[in-house]
């Protein structure tokens, strides 16, 4: 194992970097690094240090770096036109909606399609709050959802939160963090019965009408944290009674990525899909493009006119209709699955036992002592050359998540990189 060679001009592109780019613009590392190229799992700094990519972008190069058939179909739509606008017709968006559709769980599903995760949420609750004719909506504790006005009024992460002012009035519920919280020492079954005994307690409370429950299946910044699968169906049952939709961020757990299901909600499918569903990252493998799916009536409710001038643009949908095609060709999702689990084993044999292991698939997520420890461990981990990303409500949980064609052999490597920067940041 070689520590990685330092980029000579870093620190004057950082300097650059600072001056002209907002304050609150973070970026990891104490000496941060350009990535100038990738292939496959691995991708490759200005200096020309060659990294394993655990963390894909924010999980957003999905199948691979580099992928043949998406960079054949950027180039060649590219080569004939870059931009429509949604005032025409449009046979890449229309295929990839029908596809989207399709695979949603949605019965009659329609899709829309944004440049991002957050204008997606944000369309997902403007349809929400206009259907049921209320600003009213819940959010689990410790959630992300974006970066807008209405987004950040739904993040329960106070260092995401920028702003307290808010279209929405919102409510917050237990049930996004089973370790933590007052009921982290309840079975599974008390702990989906305690949440599901304070969401129908709020309801109860709630002045007027509720539009809707919006929940990350997993949570994607707040450290890759879950409550018990079933947990939101159970809180589907409650809803229904109420009236309330439910939204579904699929943001960082669409595709296959958690393994067992191809989206987060099927983990709690028991009592049928999500209303709406939102989508964005991985879907185009780091070309802009988010979504929403949802039911015919909620999403035909809006009165006035709406549109997005880069939303499914040719490019962005070429690059996702082969993308699609490429993860499911070679199921993706099945490879999730299996190269998860020996990352996960890896992973549990070589931490120790003050490190909580969560999540699923490849989204796998561990719990440290602290936020130094977790800033610690992602420099002795890119020193090593691998990267990792940073998450939790404290800055004190890693995020690992590959693309999804990541190998058994690369799972080892990088899990024994992983175990062995951990040792070093006397995690
Ligand atoms: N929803 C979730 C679950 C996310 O993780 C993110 C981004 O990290 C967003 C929404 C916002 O997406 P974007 O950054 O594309 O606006």
């Amino acid at each position: 194992m070689t520590d990685r060679q330092p980029f000579p001009d870093a620190a004057a592109l950082r300097a650059r970097h600072r001056e002209v780019l907002p304050a609150w613009l973070a970026t990891y590392y104490r000496d941060p690094i350009e990535l100038t190229h990738g292939e496959g799992r691995h991708v490759y700094d200005s200096a020309g240090n060659r990294y394993l990519d655990f963390f894909g972008g924010i999980l957003t190069t999905m199948t691979a770096h580099a992928l043949p058939e998406v960079a054949k179909a950027v180039a060649e739509q590219a080569g004939r036109i870059l931009h429509t606008s949604t005032l025409y017709l449009s046979t890449p968006m229309v295929e990839l909606a029908e596809q989207i559709a399709g695979l949603s769980g949605i019965p009659d599903a329609k899709v829309f399609f944004t440049t991002s995760g957050t204008e997606a949420n944000e369309l997902a609750l403007m349809l929400a709050t206009t259907y049921r004719r209320s600003n009213q909506v819940l959010a689990l504790r410790n959630s992300y959802h974006g970066r807008s006005f209405a987004t950040i009024g739904v993040t329960g992460n106070s260092a995401w939160s920028p702003t307290a002012l808010s279209p929405l009035q919102t409510l917050y519920v237990h049930g996004g963090v089973r370790a933590g919280g007052p009921f982290a020492r309840l079975t599974d079954e008390q702990f989906t019965a305690a949440c599901v005994a304070d969401l129908e307690d709020l309801l109860g409370q709630a002045e007027g009408t509720v539009a809707a429950l919006i929940a990350e299946p997993i949570q994607g910044v707040g450290g890759f944290t879950s409550g018990p699968d079933g947990l939101l169906a159970a809180f589907k049952e409650v809803l229904d009674r109420h009236g309330v939709l439910w939204i579904s961020d699929e943001v960082q757990t669409g595709w296959g990525r958690t393994g067992d299901h191809f989206w987060g909600w099927q983990a709690h499918g028991q009592a049928g899909p999500p209303d709406v569903l939102t989508f964005a990252k991985g879907i185009a493998n780091g070309m802009s493009m988010g979504g929403v799916v949802a039911r015919p009536e909620v999403m035909d409710c809006l009165s006035a006119n709406s549109i997005s001038t880069f939303g499914g643009s040719p490019i962005t949908c070429v690059a996702a209709l082969a993308n699609l095609r490429h993860l499911l060709e070679h199921d993706l999702q099945g490879n999730a699955k299996r190269v998860g689990a020996v990352l996960r084993e890896e992973l549990a044999a070589g931490v120790g036992p003050t490190v909580e292991l969560r999540g699923r698939g490849l989204m796998l997520g561990l719990g440290l002592r602290d936020a130094q420890t977790a800033t610690d461990t992602l420099e002795h981990a890119r020193a090593l050359g691998l990267l990792i990303g940073k998450g939790g409500r404290r800055g004190d949980a890693l995020r690992i998540a590959p693309p999804l064609s990541l190998t058994a052999t690369e799972a080892r490597e990088g899990a024994g990189l992983l175990v062995e920067a951990l040792r070093r940041a006397g995690a």
